[in-house]
């Protein structure tokens, strides 16, 4: 049996179809249904739809063999237990400072909101940034206008929601992808049965 975890959401839409053209197949009535673990048109192969940042570590525990997740996650989490197989290239988009100025970065602590605790730790320790992190799990844009910091770290796709917000996209930290990852020792019991959809899903990416 192998397992695949893949990540509710926003990823899930192209995650779904991905698999279907590498031949795996959810029936909407599996997806409709409240079971968490799911059949898929391959008698060997199930599927679990569950938080993005449980997929790591349902792949480290090897309670799946195989994960989808957005880069963001799997940096947050770390490597341990996973080998990251492909970029998927889908739900692309950018890790980012964004500020309603390029002024309020300048401060000798700076205060920022983000749930990417680790992400932001390294990128400012990198260049010597005193910072403050506000940790947060959702509606960072608001953090700035309610003087709870003075920028944020976020996922940014078309730029809408900051400008919404009144805040300007600053730095890119990094670009973000979707990418498979498997469990490493998985990866050694049931290398033929993993590479053989390994291979099948990077034909379709
Ligand atoms: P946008 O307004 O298109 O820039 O999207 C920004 C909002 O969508 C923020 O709340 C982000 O956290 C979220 N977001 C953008 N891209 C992704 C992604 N690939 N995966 C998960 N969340 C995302």
């Amino acid at each position: 049996m192998l397992t695949i975890a893949l990540s509710k959401g926003r990823i899930l839409d192209q995650t779904l179809p991905l698999l279907k053209c590498a031949g795996i197949d959810i029936a909407k009535k599996e997806l409709n249904s409240r079971k968490l673990i799911l059949n898929t048109n391959i008698d060997d192969v199930k599927v679990i739809i569950i938080r993005a940042t449980d997929v790591p570590v349902f792949v480290q525990h090897g309670a799946a063999d195989i994960g989808i997740a957005g880069k963001d996650v799997l940096l947050e989490h770390g490597a341990a237990g996973l080998f990251e197989l492909l970029d998927l290239k889908i739900s692309q988009c950018k890790l980012m400072v964004a500020a309603e100025s390029k002024d309020n970065l300048k401060q000798q602590t700076l205060k920022i909101a983000t749930k990417y605790v680790n992400c932001t730790k390294q990128y400012f320790e990198k260049r010597g940034q005193q910072i403050e992190i506000i940790k947060l799990y959702g509606s960072m844009e608001l953090a700035p206008k309610v003087g709870l910091a003075h920028c944020i770290v976020d996922l940014v796709d078309t730029g809408n929601t900051l400008k919404a917000n009144g805040l300007m996209p600053l730095e890119n930290i990094t670009d973000i992808s979707s990418r498979l990852v498997v469990n490493i020792a998985s990866f050694r019991t049931k290398n033929a049965q993993i590479k053989k959809w390994v291979s099948n899903i990077e034909s379709q990416i």
